[in-house]
């Protein structure tokens, strides 16, 4: 089982609608996979048309409760992709876990424990971060295999990515040594600016080959979907949002061919010359 850590310690870059949209385009391939929201503001749940305060037990009963991962997971609007929602409730539980022995590892002993039982066997588990580097983002770490951060091309965008990899390499080398960086994906990217170029050169001489080819570029219906409850590959189907994540998931599985042309092919423009997108 292939667990997936979206990690970026800034709120607003895209991680939730990564989790979302790169979990369904998975799913689209045939793959079982699970969603699970260790934010407490929530958005993953209600994304996906998930009602986060009916008074159901949410991730926090897993953390805190020795709630077991299958008995709180819910089918969402998306054919083969299962949910397992927070609320504002886990805003809570960093504190509640600070005096708890062992408390690193209780989302990667929930994972185990649904590994062996019914309805067990996902192909692959996203995690959708809150946006700190606390005990929960250190739970996805040490449960995950591999690390995918969401980032946008701005000039801040490599600000916080030192502490980052510090915190990935400490995980590594003391609670999980499987655990990589495996990606970085450029969100709301118009790859046609001087500014994008120059901030993705940045990121590739700093990460190499870990920066994605692909890039998600802004999409109105990226931030229009969450409202309908749905990914965008369900919401609209045909639009750039959707062919951007389908092509991320394509990339994050070793499928694309290498010689796709990239967004190291499309010339730069002036970034006032740059119109929206869509
Ligand atoms: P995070 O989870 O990192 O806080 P989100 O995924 O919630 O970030 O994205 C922040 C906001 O930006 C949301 O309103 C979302 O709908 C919007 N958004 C994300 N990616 C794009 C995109 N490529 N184009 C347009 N809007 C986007
Ligand atoms: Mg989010």
């Amino acid at each position: 089982m292939d667990v997936i850590a979206v990690i970026n310690q800034k709120g607003g870059v895209g991680k939730t609608t990564t989790t979302v949209n790169l979990g369904v385009a998975l799913a689209e391939r045939g793959k079982r996979i699970l969603l699970i929201d260790m934010d407490p503001q929530a958005n993953l749940g209600t994304h996906l048309g998930i009602d986060v305060n009916d008074g159901a037990t949410t991730i926090y009963d897993v953390l805190t409760r020795d709630k077991r991962l299958c008995d709180v997971l819910r089918e969402t609007t998306e054919p083969e992709v299962f949910c397992v929602p927070s609320n504002l409730e886990l805003s809570a539980a960093e504190l509640e876990l600070v005096s708890m022995v062992g408390r690193e590892t209780l989302l990667r002993d929930a994972l185990e424990v649904l590994e062996t039982g019914e309805p067990g066997r996902f192909d692959s588990v996203l995690l959708d971060c809150p946006p700190s580097l606390g005990v929960l983002t250190i739970n996805a770490l040490c449960a995950a295999t591999r690390v995918l951060v969401p980032l946008q091309a701005e000039f801040f965008a490599l600000q916080g990515m030192a502490k980052l990899t510090e915190i990935i390499g400490l995980v590594q080398r003391r609670l999980n040594p499987e655990v990589t960086l495996d990606g970085i994906v450029a969100c709301k990217v118009d790859r046609r600016t001087k500014l994008t170029h120059e901030v993705l050169d940045e990121v590739r001489r700093f990460f190499g080959d870990r920066l994605m080819d692909t890039v998600i570029r802004p999409n109105v219906k990226l931030a229009e979907a969450p409202s309908y409850g749905q990914s965008v590959l369900s919401y609209a189907p045909d639009s750039n949002g959707a062919e951007d994540y389908r092509r991320l998931a394509r990339e994050w599985v070793g499928e694309l061919a290498k010689d796709v042309p990239t967004d190291r092919d499309v010339e730069p423009i002036a970034a006032e010359g740059a119109a929206e997108v869509e």
